[in-house]
């Protein structure tokens, strides 16, 4: 199936390693002119030079904190300057600490805040009104199965991912006459650094070994494994292509059938 996606302009934020690298090499191998961020320059080099083995296809990258307003336009503009437009926007970061409520501090509230919900807020003030002027856009969020069934011991992320899917599901409506699709991606339990890490943090709560954590998460999950990043990638790919032209409004999970809800 021919995605349409040869020649559109995507960005994908916090793109050097994990899910967001996977998406930004799905789009690329689909023939998109991508551009990544993250604030390693070094990470991003790399990320680069491996997409661009395994694709022939050449990134453009900046170094920023998606917590950073100013960076985030800056960025933005960046890549309008270089590629003339922007058509797709994938907006991610890092995820906040696992914490139990009674250990977070305001502070933790607010970091989170502007980690999640706020460098979503600055993708979107940036680059929905470049794709309102073309007639075309779309702006996919890469949340977490957490907005469907909230993960024990990530109360930052329930909490602020709620807020970003809120924020998705109205704009959704406030574009779609403009010719924007904005749609959240909810990746389950996918095995990346963050995922190695968490298990770590987890393990050395509980007093076990992050092998265990995986073997828990994996009980828990129908199809009986952990995702792979690809596999998170090949619906992202889809949502912001020509074809996914009427899918607008929604939260997807790709999980492997780990959320237990209806819909
Ligand atoms: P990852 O492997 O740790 O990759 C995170 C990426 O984000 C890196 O490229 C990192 O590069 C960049 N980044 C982190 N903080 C940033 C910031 N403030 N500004 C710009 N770039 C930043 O993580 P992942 O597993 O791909 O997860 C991506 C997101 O999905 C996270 O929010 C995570 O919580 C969420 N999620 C993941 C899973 C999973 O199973 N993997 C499940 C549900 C939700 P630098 O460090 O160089 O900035």
């Amino acid at each position: 199936m021919d995605l349409g996606l040869r020649g559109r302009v995507a960005i994908v934020a916090a793109a050097s390693k994990g899910l967001g690298k996977a998406v930004a090499e799905e789009l690329a191998r689909e023939g998109a002119e991508v551009a990544i961020c993250a604030r390693t320059p070094r990470g991003l080099e790399q990320a680069a030079a491996a997409i661009r083995a395994a694709t022939g296809r050449d990134v453009f990258w900046q170094a920023l904190d998606v917590t950073d307003p100013a960076a985030v336009a800056a960025f933005v503009a960046a890549v309008e300057q270089r590629f003339s437009r922007v058509d797709i926007c994938i907006t991610n970061s890092g995820g906040p600490p696992s914490k139990l409520f009674s250990e977070t501090t305001v502070q933790d509230w607010r970091a989170a805040t502007d980690l999640l919900l706020m460098s979503a807020v600055s993708f979107a003030r940036e680059v929905l009104p470049r794709m309102r002027k073309n007639r075309w856009g779309r702006f996919l969020t890469i949340t977490s199965v957490a907005v469907k069934q909230p993960v024990d011991g990530l109360l930052l992320s329930n909490s602020l991912r709620a807020a970003v899917a809120g924020l998705a599901r109205t704009l959704a409506n406030e574009y779609a006459a403009h010719g924007i699709t904005v749609n959240n991606v909810c990746p389950g339990y996918t095995r990346t650094e963050r995922l190695d890490d968490l298990a770590g943090t987890l393990s050395s709560r509980s007093g076990g070994a992050p092998d265990d954590v995986f073997a828990n998460w994996s009980k828990q999950i129908p199809a009986g494994r952990l995702g792979r990043p690809e596999e998170f990638a090949a619906l992202v790919a889809f949502l912001a292509s020509e074809r996914a032209s009427y899918i607008n409004g929604t939260s997807i999970a790709v999980d492997g059938g780990l959320s237990r809800g209806l819909l």
